[in-house]
């Protein structure tokens, strides 16, 4: 039921064994061990680079229609192992399973839609000042090797978003996936292998974080670091980046604030950011996280928000009733207790949950808190978590400036009927994505990406192609 885990470097597939050093994965929901995670060396991430670098010029010159094809096929044998790898997902990573089957549904597509997009990936004629004798092409080529790495929260779609968007480019890859939920992005590597990728165009290493990005990040043939993560770690890896001017994407932390304006469709509102709020147990980026409620609704969204908390169905992921499974490791429990622990001293009330559930596996209920205090650290800090949060306004002004108190800006999300609520929420929230009266703001096509501390560099769309190719002006005379 589970995977084979292992490296892969220049199409070899390298599984744990004698010598070598080894991690345990665990199953959130049991603590049962699943299988062990084998490290790659030092000698195996040199060699990692060097197998990229190697078939990075034959991968760059083919033609974009062949890229595509592979691509298209790897989709299509993924479609068929939905089943087998959603299941990967929810053992190591916790999420229902019908959650994990639509981060891979998404993931799929947004290969499809990449391998479509590549092959659009055109440059320009720019008109001459010399016509006739002078004339200049604006080339878009790939960077070259890349280094990505990926966290534990959703195990397939940041892989697929960083080597999609490379492969499709034609630049070749070397992931650094999650240690914690490594077995989707196995899984996608054998598939695109499985497709007809040539060896060294995408390898997969696993090891101590912060060794495997300093040795990949110092390799002189590597011109590109895409991270998904928190804001400390992506400072740090910029700053490794910075030697040999290499180019970087960051998709970091959020913290989205969420404005309930008093003119919401409030059925609406409440259905939707109480779902919303509890996906993969509030463990997503773009989460709402800071709730700012109009003080004329504000007590009745308290109440039914809570009933909803206290009704949800916490198991392990892979029973279909399950609605929240358990978070995905110690760190964010213990994460949590902190956040409450700091609301309780603030003067906020616990409405639902607030605790630890069980002592076996990592589950912590459906917590709302109220608090008239905008300084306790969850309207601070991103909790990352099942904890909604809720605070009351009365001026628009208010809202804007409570949601905009964050060095965070990855979504922000307002729920309004009115077109004045409407514009100042899409104009003035400072974020990279603006959800109105909608969660479902991502999508194949349109870009992801936040701004402040949230990061730079977007992902899916057309500007995620642009983040592996680089540009280059041709000036010909005659
Ligand atoms: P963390 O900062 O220790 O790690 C975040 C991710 O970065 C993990 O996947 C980890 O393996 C990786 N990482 C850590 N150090 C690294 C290094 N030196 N080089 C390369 N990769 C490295 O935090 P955590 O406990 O795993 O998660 C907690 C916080 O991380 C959350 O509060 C959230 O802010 C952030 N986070 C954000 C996302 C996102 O989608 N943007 C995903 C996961 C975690």
């Amino acid at each position: 039921m589970y995977t084979e885990l292992s490296l892969c470097i220049d199409g070899r597939f390298i599984p744990a064994g004698p010598g070598r050093l080894s991690e345990p994965v665990t199953n959130p929901a049991t603590g049962a061990v699943l299988d062990e995670l084998p490290h790659a060396t030092v000698d195996e991430l040199d060699e990692a680079v060097a197998a990229a670098a190697r078939a990075f010029p034959g991968w760059a010159a083919t033609s974009p229609f062949e890229r595509s094809a592979i691509l298209r096929r790897a989709a299509g044998i993924l479609r068929e192992r939905v089943d087998a790898v959603a299941a990967v997902m929810t053992l190591e990573q916790g999420k229902p399973i019908a959650e994990s089957k639509g981060e891979l549904i998404h993931a799929i597509e947004l290969i499809e839609w990449l391998a479509e997009e590549g092959r659009r990936t055109y440059g320009r004629v720019v008109p001459s000042r010399s016509p006739g004798t002078l004339e200049h092409l604006v080339l878009r080529e790939p960077v070259g090797v890349c280094a990505a790495f990926t966290p534990w929260n959703f195990p397939a779609l940041t892989p697929v978003r960083k080597l999609g968007a490379a492969l499709a480019a034609g630049c070749t890859v070397i992931l650094k996936a999650s240690e914690e939920t490594p077995g989707c992005a196995v899984e996608i590597v054998r598939t695109l292998h499985d497709a007809g990728l040539p060896a060294g165009c995408a390898q997969l290493v696993f090891g101590v974080p912060s060794a495997v990005s300093e040795r990949l990040i110092a390799a002189p043939q590597v011109r590109k670091i895409s991270f998904t993560g928190s804001t400390p770690v992506g400072e740090h890896l910029m700053a490794l980046a910075a030697r040999g001017a290499k180019r970087t994407t960051m998709e970091l932390g959020g913290n989205a604030p969420v404005i309930v304006f008093s003119d919401a469709d409030y059925t609406k509102a409440l259905a939707t950011l109480s779902a919303g709020k509890f996906r993969n147990a509030g463990q997503v980026c773009v989460s709402p996280a800071r709730f700012f409620v109009h003080e004329s609704l504000h007590d009745r969204f308290v109440a039914d928000v809570a009933a909803h908390a206290r009704a949800l169905r916490l198991g392990d992921g892979l029973d279909p009733a399950t609605q929240m499974g358990p978070l995905a490791n110690a760190r964010r429990v213990e994460a949590m207790e902190a956040f409450v622990a700091d609301a309780e001293r603030g003067g906020a009330r616990i409405v639902a949950g607030g605790k630890r559930q069980g002592n076996n596996g990592m589950f912590f209920e459906p917590t709302v808190i109220a608090a008239n205090a905008p300084d306790i650290r969850l309207f601070q800090d991103e909790c990352f978590g099942p904890i909604l949060p809720v605070m009351p306004f009365s001026t628009v002004e208010e809202a804007i400036e409570l949601a905009n108190g964050t060095a965070a800006g990855l979504a922000g999300y307002a729920f309004t009927q009115g077109i004045e609520h409407r514009q100042v929420a899409t104009h003035r929230l400072r974020v990279g994505m603006v959800g109105i009266n909608t969660l479902a703001i991502s999508a194949p096509e349109t870009p992801f990406g936040g701004v402040g501390e949230s990061g730079f560099g977007s992902e899916g769309g057309s500007e995620g192609l642009d983040a592996y190719l680089q540009t280059k002006l041709a000036s010909i005379s005659a």
